[in-house]
């Protein structure tokens, strides 16, 4: 037994930070995407970088089918690719592209036919602007920066660079421009197509790749509201832009996305962990939900257990505050798939029981709104009459999401009549859910919490609890404290 095992086995500790798994073919198989579920997702994400609309359907299908067998609210995140360069499509065996020469790159190709072009090296770069955006002296980084070109010049509308860290180019390998302001919309035609699919598979959250400003989520979520649908929207901070006008997006987004990967090869891995809880706080700061993403397991791809430094990211993100945790690779194409979602599991709930967990109160905000304040309030009235635990009735799931933010020691349940509400808790830290029918009175949901916290087994006779709610019937506008005692009579 391994020690990570045995300490686990000492706490009876409730995991609360959620674990975000990416579906691909390593979780095709039902039993081995059950054992992952069981292991811990919370939610899923469908990356639509890769697969169609089959897949993704099939694979959500399964997703809910499953949750509903293991009596799981499980979410889900649909991750648009946004304007994503890469190269196009190369022989199998790749092309080298050798140290200290010259290569093409040939802007809005997705093949050539020939990939040696008047004694140089050429490749197909599926970006139509490129010959326009990149000027001399930009770098140009292949395949998550493996491969390092610096542009020569532009001619003939192809771009000539030359090689200082060479490598093996690979078919449809990312390509980054650091420092370069990429002119492609932030919504592609692809993107366009993929929001449409993902609200109709009504997805519970939207990602949007290479955010840059705040006008790129407001325009996506009108293009969600437009379709019918309503998926918040989740911002992945992957490009130096979207850092530098980080409250601003922060504020006009539903959650963030600390996407390391892009981040990384942007600006540099050095920079990462202090942008990381940069965002962090500014997420916390601003009561939405943040996940920490990319190369958490990594090597558990190809390993059954991970490394000691993966092991400390996982929990330091953790200490940093964030709401939830990502699995990539490692669950869409690695060799253990359940494996890493348990031991992520674990890592979190050893973390969490640690004294160096500390979770500094969200610092209020120049514009704390009613609802914070609420939220704040009630958890401070609930540690301080020994609450067994909150409860946030919400229709949008905003009273929940606030209340998750103050990071309640008890847990927190929140109660929604909303399916797609219901589902989109699952992201929230220490959030657990149930459906009840719509309430239109304080003592019908006061009723349902008692019914539903001593069904679950969270309270018992003479236990108090805390109810957070907007006006019961109402939509929005977080303005009221209950405080009940299980047993005692309900009435307004
Ligand atoms: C990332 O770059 O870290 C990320 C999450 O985005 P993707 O996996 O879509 O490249």
């Amino acid at each position: 037994m391994d020690s990570m095992t045995e300490t686990l086995e000492r706490t009876t500790h409730v995991r609360r930070a959620k674990i975000v798994a990416t579906l691909g073919p390593a979780l095709d198989d039902r039993e081995r995407l059950r054992a992952a579920l069981e292991a811990g997702i919370d939610v899923v994400r469908l990356n639509f970088s890769h697969g169609d609309r089959e897949s993704h359907q099939r694979r959500l299908d399964m997703v809910r089918d499953l949750a509903v067998r293991l009596g799981r609210n499980v979410g889900s995140l649909a991750d648009l690719q946004g304007p994503k360069i890469r190269l196009g499509i190369l022989p199998d065996q790749g092309i080298d592209v050798p140290t200290g020469s010259e290569v093409t790159l040939y802007p809005g190709r997705d093949e050539l036919d020939s990939y040696v072009s008047e004694g140089q090296t050429a490749l197909p770069v599926v970006y139509e602007a490129l010959a326009r955006d990149v000027q001399p002296g930009a770098l140009v980084l292949i395949d998550d920066g493996s491969i390092r070109l610096v542009c020569s010049r532009v001619e003939n509308g192809g771009v000539v660079a030359r090689v200082v860290a060479g490598g093996i180019a690979k078919s449809r390998k990312g390509v980054n421009l650091p420092g370069v302001e990429v002119s492609a919309p932030s919504l592609t035609d692809k993107d366009t197509a993929d929001l449409k699919v993902a609200v109709e598979l009504g997805c519970d959250w939207l990602a949007l790749s290479f955010v840059r400003r705040p006008e790129d989520i407001i325009e996506a979520r009108q293009r969600v509201h437009a379709l019918g649908g309503e998926s918040p929207i989740v911002s992945k901070l992957e490009r130096p832009e979207s850092i530098q006008d980080l409250e601003a997006i922060v504020g006009a987004s539903d959650a963030v996305m600390v996407a390391r990967g892009d981040l990384g090869v942007e600006i540099g891995p050095e920079r990462v962990p202090a942008i990381q809880k940069e965002i962090i706080d500014e997420a916390n700061a601003e009561g939405r939900p943040v996940i920490t993403a990319t190369e958490m397991l990594e090597s558990m791809i190809n390993s059954p257990r991970p490394t000691r430094a993966e092991a400390s990211d996982v929990a330091n993100a953790i200490f940093d505050g964030t709401d939830a945790v990502m699995l990539s690779g490692e669950t869409a194409a690695g060799r253990y798939p359940v494996e890493a979602v348990r031991t992520m599991a674990r890592i979190i709930e050893v973390a969490e029981s640690s004294p160096h967990l500390v979770h500094p109160s969200p610092p209020p905000h120049s514009e704390a709104t009613l609802g914070r304040v609420v939220a704040q309030a009630a958890v401070q009235v609930a540690k301080d009459i020994n609450a067994v635990a909150i409860v946030g009735y919400s229709i949008s799931g905003s009273s929940v999401e606030l209340v998750s933010k103050y990071r309640p020691t008890m847990p927190l349940i929140g109660l929604t009549p909303r399916k797609t509400t219901l589902r989109r808790t699952a992201l929230m830290w220490g959030t657990e859910a149930a459906l009840v029918p719509m309430k239109g009175a304080a003592t019908d949901l006061t009723t349902a919490a008692e019914r539903m916290l001593v069904d679950g087994k969270w309270a018992t006779q003479g236990d108090r609890i805390v109810i957070v709610s907007g006006r019961p019937g109402g939509q929005g506008g977080t303005n009221r404290i209950t405080v009940h005692r299980i047993g005692d009579p309900v009435g307004d």
